[in-house]
């Protein structure tokens, strides 16, 4: 199946609406006033400058992707250009390896290790400083995560920690080991739409991060559906 699309340039990051943390991604781009959409099958792929694969479980998400037969559509959108970020569970769906497992869409060349700090109860919060990502500590959690362990020399790695890498990019795809769509902060959302070629209209991530609520996403559960 070749991808044909009609009409303009592809402007709406969409995300991924399968399994996992799917309402807490669309509401920071809701807050930064960029178009934005949910993700359940091919033809909602068209008009999409990013694709944002959430946080869940990896092995389930793999399997709907597969039931759905949306693996080969991902692959056809992304050679187009569509750009991809993975959080967590969607960074190891993007990983070309994953150690003792077979890998799912294989896009950026690095090693990833699923639960790689242990089980639920070691997840944990931290921050950093992430130059290219924002002036301002960036906040992370980290929820059962896995650790990258690698990256290829045409992976620019956004933040090591310890003995493994926790951000990471190439020219097309974005990975985070953490969940920046639990936090307040709208760095890597913003970050993510820079690299799609949109523009937020939001003028400054520390004014929106005050109102944010770690239940704010509970009004899109209500009237996005
Ligand atoms: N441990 C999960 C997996 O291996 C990922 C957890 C997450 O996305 N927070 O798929």
């Amino acid at each position: 199946m070749s991808v044909r699309l009609v009409g303009d340039e592809p402007g709406i990051i969409g995300v991924l609406d399968l399994q996992g943390g799917v309402h807490e991604h669309l509401e920071h781009l809701e807050r930064l006033g960029l178009p934005y959409k949910r993700v359940k099958q091919a033809s909602d792929f068209a008009d999409l400058a990013g694709l944002i694969i959430p946080g869940g479980e990896s092995t389930c998400l793999a399997r709907l992707l597969t039931i759905f037969d949306l693996k080969d559509v991902i692959l056809q959108h992304h050679s187009r250009g569509m750009k991809i970020w993975g959080t967590c569970a969607g960074a190891i769906l993007l990983a070309d390896k994953v150690v003792g497992e077979k890998a799912f869409l294989g896009l950026i060349d690095m090693e990833i290790e699923r639960n790689g700090f242990g089980s639920q109860l070691d997840s944990f919060k931290s921050e950093a400083f992430i130059g290219a990502v924002s002036e301002e500590p960036v906040p992370l959690t980290f929820i059962r995560a896995p650790k990258i362990l690698r990256a290829g020399e045409d992976v620019h790695v956004l933040l090591r920690m310890d003995d493994y890498i926790a951000a990471a990019e190439n020219d097309r795809i974005l990975v985070t080991v953490f969940h920046p769509e639990l936090t307040g902060s709208l760095a890597f959302h913003r970050y993510f739409a820079l690299k799609c070629g949109l523009n937020p209209t939001a003028e400054k991530s520390s004014a929106a991060d005050s109102v944010w609520k770690n239940v704010s996403w509970m009004k899109l559960a209500r009237i996005a559906s």
